[in-house]
């Protein structure tokens, strides 16, 4: 059974181990980087983004409906010679599957790979009862014999090495394994599991979708095994997640156009199987086999009735979330789910293997919402995993420290900055310029990867009116919304806003009643101030009153266009919250596409400039081009840097919990750059700015990292 621990503290000793094995980083780190470009391939002429919605739809139309599916399904199925069971919990399921077994003289059993078999827990339960179960997915009984769970839902061996593998090898067969000889591994594996086959009473599948229509289920798979494991026994059972039903042969076909390609980047998998029924078999009684379809709720009818988590329904297991997932890329499967891995695994954990496996490994994300980006079923995961985490803390009445100051003083602008403003006295000791000296004793030794910014001496907001220039019969009217790094640590980037946008026939404003913008608040599952904080940021902020909302932080610009979600059921402030989505504009697009400003405002002549791409502006609000552009006009040479898009490990609050990760984001991220051979790092997040700056300034700053905003600033003639 799969042991996911519950405590933070344990936890941690585990993702340290995890990243210190060289072999699991680089593998994936291999894997992570070939993806993109196969996955770009394979869908080369399909409109993704139109794909994932047309699924999503239909999947939120299947999904209140499963009962009835199911009802349609069995008809069907039972029609073809098929016997529909349905279980309502994993115990249940397992409970069918092996009386199925006995009332069949069952002895050995030969199994294809299953996640939903994963979930329940089949194995040790047939095992149990007495049955040899094998699987026969390569990767399955690699791990099967190493008394392990997948690692990746596709790929579920990816974290071992072929050493490991011959090493396995050379003890299931008594004779030694080459480990750069992979085809005698492959021949080694093909005698022992052709064995199994011809001798196996009882083959065990899952499936990937459940026609309600014919009563046909449908395999996806690469290797043979599925299709021996199907035909060959006398007795078939399927066990499948209700949610795997869907009404009709096209909706399949629709979940397969992108099944394939999201998952390894290939045009179509190696074998697709459709069964109907109960076909003929040699082997069988009567030459027909017995043919079982076991349905499985373990909660997942309760789920389809949920308005927030339903959603997690529509999940596809193409595990493309984990295969783009900075922190599975440097930890695994292993560490980043409990049977169900990467950011779904996160979401279903909660739901199917319960709170105490989830509490821990559900507060690792840094909602950088690359997974969200490629999801194929358009599911909204990093938001799930927010909220999933607030239900636990919910539940648990028990509030981290963080969780109860942040709630008293994020609800209370006042006192918020009234804290901030007297952190900026009490610093004086430990300031070193605009660093920190020391760090607080908080923090450990595991923090030392960056330095820390000191709040400045004077916030943006209190030097504001005498900085901002009178613009007279301006073309737009602006409200500036600082965030609370460019207010009181940054201000020098808000000075940069105003001197770029000079003789631009821009008019600022900074209303004064704004605060956070509350994306700390959700990250840390603290929905209801997160919320307090939106209204008071909505009330301050008019929209109907300026001509755009502009920010320089990415994750505030993102944060403030999903008020919708977090105000869709106060009927006012929602239509006030639609609006200011509308109005949000980041830097690089103000000045691109609404300023249109052009090369002879700047100086030419400019130095190679790197390029971080903040999460929550290429990713948050689809904001891709624009900074490159603006970068071009300003007469800079922009330098393309690998991974560019990928998270630099800051995640607000993020970086705090877990430093280990955060700092080897960092590195890979600085490293990058380094390569390059640039002289300036720029980025239009003040977060992303703090992690890159304090990194390299550990690195003895030889790269300069400054805001985007500045360095257009500087070059303005
Ligand atoms: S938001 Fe980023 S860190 Fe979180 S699960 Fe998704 S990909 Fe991973
Ligand atoms: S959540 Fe989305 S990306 Fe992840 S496995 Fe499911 S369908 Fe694929």
């Amino acid at each position: 059974m799969i042991k996911t621990p519950g405590d933070v503290k344990t936890y941690k000793k585990d993702l340290k181990r995890a990243l210190s094995n060289t072999f699991l980083g680089a593998t994936l780190d291999a894997f992570a980087s070939a993806y993109p470009a196969s996955r770009a391939n394979a869908f080369s002429g399909i409109d993704f983004e139109a794909l994932a919605a047309e699924i999503a739809r239909a999947k939120d139309e299947s999904i209140p409906n499963l009962e009835k599916l199911l009802e349609e399904f069995t008809v069907q199925a039972q029609k073809a010679g098929a016997v529909v069971h349905f279980a309502r919990t994993a115990f249940e399921a397992n409970s069918i599957i092996a009386s199925i077994a006995e009332e069949n003289g069952v002895r050995r059993i030969v199994k294809g790979k299953s996640m939903t078999a994963e979930e329940t827990f089949l194995n040790d339960h047939l095992e149990r009862s007495g049955y040899e179960v094998t699987e026969t997915d390569l990767g399955e009984w690699i791990i099967q014999m190493r008394g392990e769970g997948p690692s990746h839902m596709v790929m579920p061996a990816i974290h071992l090495s072929r050493r490991e593998v011959a090493e396995l090898f050379t003890k299931v067969t008594g004779q030694a394994q080459d480990p750069d000889d992979i085809g005698a591994m492959v021949r080694v594996a093909r005698s022992e599991l052709r064995r199994k086959f011809l001798e196996a009473d009882m083959g065990i599948s899952g499936a990937n979708f459940a026609i309600a229509q014919n009563g046909a289920i449908g395999l996806v798979t690469n290797e043979g095994n599925g299709r021996l494991v199907t035909t060959l026994p006398r007795v078939h059972v399927a066990l499948v997640g209700v949610d795997k039903l869907v009404p009709d042969v096209k909706s399949a076909m629709r979940i397969l156009t992108a099944l394939p390609r999201n998952a390894t980047g290939q045009l179509i998998s190696t074998y697709v199987t459709w069964i109907t029924g109960a076909v003929e078999c040699k082997s069988a009684p009567g030459s027909r086999k017995s043919m079982h379809i076991v349905f499985l709720d373990n909660g997942r009818l309760a789920l389809a009735k949920d308005p927030v988590f339903s959603q997690a329904l529509r999940c596809i297991r193409c595990g493309a979330c984990a295969n783009v997932c900075p922190i599975y890329k440097l930890v695994g499967g292993h560490n980043y789910g409990h049977v169900y891995i990467g950011a779904i695994g996160l979401v279903l954990t909660y739901f199917y293997h319960g709170r105490q496996n989830a509490r821990a490994i559900v507060r690792n994300c840094l909602n950088c919402r690359a997974c969200k980006s490629v999801c194929a079923a358009g599911i909204d995961l990093p938001r799930l995993i927010k909220e999933v985490y607030g239900a636990i803390l919910e539940v648990e009445g028990e509030k981290p420290v963080k969780n109860v100051l942040l709630e008293k003083t994020l609800g209370n602008r006042r006192l918020f900055h009234f804290l901030l403003r007297s952190g900026s006295h009490l610093q004086a000791p430990v300031a070193e310029g605009r660093f920190l000296r020391h760090l607080p004793l908080i923090f450990s030794e595991e923090h030392q990867f960056r330095r820390l910014p000191a709040l400045a001496k004077v916030p943006l907001r209190d030097k504001w009116e005498k900085i901002n220039p009178v613009t007279q019969n301006p073309r737009y009217k602006v409200a500036f919304f600082g965030g609370c790094l460019t207010d009181f640590v940054y201000p020098e980037q808000g000075q940069a806003l105003l001197d770029a946008c000079r003789d631009l026939g821009v008019r600022f404003e900074y209303p004064m009643e704004q605060t956070c913008c509350g994306l700390p608040a959700l990250m840390m599952g603290e929905k209801e101030t997160a919320r307090r904080v939106a209204v008071q940021n909505i009330k301050a902020v008019d929209p109907a009153e300026f001509d755009y909302v502009l920010t320089l932080c990415a994750s505030c610009g993102s944060h403030l266009k999903e008020y919708v979600n977090l105000l869709s059921d106060e009927p006012l402030l929602g239509v006030k919250a639609a609006q200011l989505k509308d109005k949000v504009i980041d830097f690089s697009s103000f000045m691109t596409k609404v300023l249109k400003i052009d090369p002879s405002q700047f100086l030419a002549g400019g130095g190679k400039t790197a390029y971080h791409a903040p999460c929550h502006l290429c990713r948050g609000q689809g904001v891709r081009e624009e900074p490159r552009e603006l970068l071009a006009i300003a007469g800079l040479e922009y330098v393309q840097t690998k991974d560019e898009e990928v998270c630099c490990g800051f995640g607000g609050s993020f970086s705090l919990d877990f430093p280990e990760i955060s700092a080897e984001l960092l590195k890979r991220k600085l490293d990058n750059v380094a390569a390059s051979g640039t002289g300036a790092l720029v980025t239009d997040c003040p977060g992303c700015v703090l992690q890159l700056k304090g990194g390299m300034e550990n690195r003895g700053g030889a790269i300069e990292v400054k805001h985007i905003a500045e360095i257009v600033a500087e070059r303005r003639k």
